[in-house]
């Protein structure tokens, strides 16, 4: 017998699910993020577009602190970190099990997939849940099981990502960031690796995850996509928010025109 599994109900907070507050980042001298703030409302979908080395990358590793800041806030649920340096140039304020926890509540797709090729299907979505979050193997798979139905993808649950599409490993990599029942999903350019075939199928499973509300922030080159999904869009030049607000509202920006509709 399986364990059944209902995923538990989305907390109705008027809090933001994240908020980062002046963000900067540098790689050596190059100065990536400049003080970005953003805010991400529960239940909302961000999309953040702009041109390759803008930054966009850089802001959503910020936000699930696979790079750490340099300085800046950074606000997950009831979780506030503040990132400042000590004399030897280390980051204050951070241990080992905090990275841990907020990592958990903060999951990433990425754009080439990275599906552990050595794991099935159901290992890959399993994986994090047990070992992240201590979860035993067989309610791992009872969540493992309802995201791989959510995205289509149950009935290949013992194949290996070698004899998927690109398509159906970027579902599977969606329903593993789903399985730890995230507070906000990151999605960073999705459909940018894929066949132009292959597209829609993962445009389409992220469109159902904004209509049942999910909290996402979405890099994408996909303006159409953006515009329809997006209850905020942001744009980002140059390691700077350069405009945000409504689609409608960045989409009519000047500066931001030139960049989606650069002048014939
Ligand atoms: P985007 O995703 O908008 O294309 P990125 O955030 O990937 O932009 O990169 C912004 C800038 O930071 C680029 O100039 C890039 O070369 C640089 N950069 C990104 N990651 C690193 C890194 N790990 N080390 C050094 N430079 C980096
Ligand atoms: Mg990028």
């Amino acid at each position: 017998m399986t364990a059944s599994f209902e995923p538990s109900p989305r907390p109705q907070a008027a809090a933001p699910a994240v908020a980062a507050h002046h963000l900067i980042k540098h790689f050596g001298d190059l100065e990536v993020l400049k003080g970005v703030s953003l805010e991400v409302e529960e239940g909302t979908v961000t999309s953040i577009i702009g041109s390759s080395g803008s930054g966009k990358s850089t802001l959503l590793r910020c936000m699930n602190l696979l790079e750490r800041p340099d300085r800046g806030e950074l606000a997950i649920a009831d979780e506030a970190i503040r990132f400042t340096r000590n004399p030897q140039g280390d980051i204050v304020g951070l241990d080992r099990r905090q990275l841990q926890r907020l990592r958990a509540k903060v999951t990433m797709v990425f754009q080439q997939f990275n599906l552990w090729p050595h794991l099935s299907v159901l290992g890959n979505v399993i994986e994090a849940p047990m070992r992240v979050k201590g979860l035993s193997r067989r309610r791992a798979t009872a969540i493992g099981e309802h995201y791989l139905e959510r995205v289509g993808m149950a009935d290949r649950r013992d194949a290996y990502p070698a004899f998927l599409s690109g398509g159906q490993q970027q579902r599977v990599a969606i329903a593993r960031a789903l399985a730890m029942e995230p507070r906000l999903l990151l999605f960073d350019e999705p459909t940018s690796a894929l066949d132009p075939e292959r597209v829609n199928e993962v445009l389409g499973v992220i469109r159902d995850l904004a209509d049942e509300g999910r909290t996402m922030l979405l890099v994408t080159h996909e303006m159409h996509f953006a515009r329809e999904v997006s209850d905020q869009l942001v744009y980002l030049d140059q390691g700077r928010i350069a405009a945000s607000g409504s689609s409608q509202d960045v989409f009519d920006d000047p500066r931001c025109r030139r960049f989606v509709a650069p002048a014939a």
